[in-house]
């Protein structure tokens, strides 16, 4: 693994969450979901990072939450907390690609996905996580969204440039019926699912970092280029987020 990456996965391993996100969010979505909570309930959180939103997943839903991540720092750091929240009997690990999951046809009842399908483009992750729902299963992913049809050009050539698939939630939707799934929701995510649970504790977070890199030139370019996204975030933040999109699998 590149030392960039290792400096990636340390700066960010220690955060609650690893990208935009709140409980309140994963709440609401369940809430447009209307998934009734049992026993024996099949979730997949892909992408989990340390697990902020399996948590959240386990203590509705109960069942058994499989969180999957390709990062082995991440799901070590997740079964700790697991442990620590007494949850660990509710969740197990997997690592895995999101773009090559070892499961079985029709293994879950819900796959949830917050702010990790851009990994693999939200039109492809959609049409390979489908055959992994049960029929009339439900699918929750997060993806960065427009949220107005006119924007100012620096941050319309900024995201098309770093994530080409960056549309409205109407094209958005669309993509999820052309994948097979029927739309139940969209929301955007609030500014403070991006300040308050994930930019500011990272913020807060660079001064430990950067003196466990001894101020490494690495060190510091890395958080130079976060500051620089948290900046361009606060100054376009009424044009741009992620919206969480609920869906339900089609019949074939
Ligand atoms: N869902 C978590 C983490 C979001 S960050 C949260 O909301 O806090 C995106 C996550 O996707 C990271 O944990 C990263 O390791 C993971 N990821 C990136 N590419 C991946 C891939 N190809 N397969 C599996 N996980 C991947």
């Amino acid at each position: 693994m590149s030392d960039d990456m290792q400096l990636l996965i340390d700066l960010h391993l220690r955060n609650v969450r690893q990208g935009p996100g709140s409980d309140s969010a994963t709440e609401m979505a369940l809430a447009l979901a209307e998934v009734q909570a049992q026993a024996g309930l099949q979730v997949a959180d892909i992408g989990c990072g340390t697990g902020a939103a399996t948590f959240c997943l386990a203590r509705h839903l109960g069942g058994m939450v499989t969180a999957v991540d390709f990062l082995p720092d991440f799901l070590t750091e997740l079964n700790k907390r697991a442990e620590r929240l007494g949850l660990a009997e509710q969740i197990r690990t997997v690592e895995a690609s999101m773009d090559a999951l070892p499961f079985e046809d029709a293994s879950f009842d819900v796959i949830w996905s917050e702010g990790a399908i851009y990994n693999m483009g939200f039109a492809d992750g959609l049409k390979a996580w489908r055959r992994f729902l049960k029929p009339g299963g439900v699918l929750a992913v997060s993806e960065l969204t427009w949220l107005t049809e006119q924007r100012p050009e620096p941050l319309t050539r900024h995201w098309n440039d770093a994530y080409p698939e960056v549309a409205t939630a109407g094209q958005k939707i669309r993509d999820m019926e052309t994948a097979g799934y029927a739309p139940i929701g969209y929301f955007p995510l609030g500014t403070e699912s991006w300040m308050d649970t994930y930019y500011r504790p990272l913020q807060q977070s660079f001064a430990d970092f950067l003196d466990r890199h001894d101020h490494s030139e690495q060190a510091k370019a890395l958080v130079n280029a976060e500051q620089a996204e948290i900046a361009l975030y606060e100054t376009y933040s009424d044009y741009v987020s992620y919206g969480f999109y609920v869906a339900r699998r089609l019949p074939d």
